[in-house]
């Protein structure tokens, strides 16, 4: 068995950017291709930046998709059709919902791969420090080949069931974030329109059980106007309509989620989808 699997990271975004650049850090030869070029050139001090996604697969051992949404995933993983090698282990880490990791599963049968589904938890930060928590699903023969990968990427990995369960509760993780998020934002603006400095309800609630890290952090962000995105608003609706999706097929009823939806969309709609997801508060 490879030790130090050669990894191919499809899509260098603000994560697959930051993750590739850990994989590298952590000794693993690293090849990297992006749809812009521009941001896979960004690596070639820590990776061979492939000029197509097939000069890319070609020989890897783990194929790493970390692209916008299924669509996107499918497409770049057509483009390597009869390039894997048989047994190659795609791991797929974007976030794409309950039907998008069914159907890349049926294209990696198709494709005669091994499916990783590994959605993250965790942002910018946590990404380039190597610290995000890592959510996988897949058949126990692929872990000691994934294994190197998310020890870079991430500071845990909680294995949960060989299928796409790992997709599951990504969804519910997320539903989690966008709830809370949602919720700074309209406490502030409620402060704000009781009259009250918004900041007072950061520092009323600072140290509480009710307090943590993000409702600081992102509550000052929306505060100072401070969007450069460590997830886009325009990514955040996208999940809360796989969430959305998710919940309708299931039967459960969330109250919150719908609401959540309308007030990102809002903000989506008026142009502030490239932003941060701490930009909601702009249109509160
Ligand atoms: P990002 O910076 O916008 O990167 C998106 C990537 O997808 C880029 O490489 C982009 O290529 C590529 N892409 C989009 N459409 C494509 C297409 N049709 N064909 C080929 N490539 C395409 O976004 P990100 O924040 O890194 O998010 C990537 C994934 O991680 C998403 O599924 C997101 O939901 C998930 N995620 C994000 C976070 C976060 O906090 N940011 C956390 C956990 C999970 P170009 O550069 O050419 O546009």
């Amino acid at each position: 068995m490879t030790t130090k699997p050669t990894v191919a990271v499809l899509g260098t975004g603000i994560m697959g950017g930051a993750m590739a650049r850990n994989i590298a850090a952590a000794g693993l030869p690293v090849r990297v291709w992006n749809r812009s070029r521009e941001k896979a050139d960004l690596l070639k001090d820590v990776a061979e930046v492939a000029g197509s996604v097939l000069e890319a697969v070609q020989g890897a051992d783990v194929v790493l998709t970390m692209l916008w949404d299924t669509a996107a995933v499918a497409g770049v993983m057509e483009q390597a059709r009869n390039h894997l090698a048989e047994r190659t282990v795609w791991l797929q880490q974007s976030t794409v919902g309950i039907e998008g990791s069914a159907r890349l599963a049926s294209l990696a049968e198709d494709l005669v791969v091994i499916y990783v589904d590994a959605p993250v938890l965790g942002t910018r930060q946590p990404a380039e420090d190597g610290a995000l928590v890592v959510l996988a699903s897949g058949p126990p023969q692929a872990r000691p080949l994934v294994q190197p990968v998310f020890d870079a990427i991430g500071s845990r990995t909680q294995w949960v069931g060989e299928k796409q369960e790992a997709t599951r509760l990504k969804l519910v993780a997320n539903a989690w974030v966008a709830t809370c998020l949602e919720g700074i934002a309209e406490s502030l603006a409620l402060a704000r329109d009781l009259g009250l400095e918004p900041m007072l309800f950061l520092e009323a609630v600072r140290g509480l059980a009710v307090d943590a890290p993000y409702v600081q952090s992102k509550g000052r962000a929306m505060l100072s106007g401070s969007f450069e995105p460590s997830f886009a608003l325009s990514g955040a609706l996208k999940d809360v309509d796989l969430i959305l999706d998710a919940a309708r097929q299931a039967g459960t009823d969330l109250a919150l989620m719908p609401a959540v939806r309308k007030h990102f969309a809002r903000a989506v709609d008026a142009g502030h989808g490239d932003l941060d997801m701490a930009a909601t508060y702009l249109e509160h």
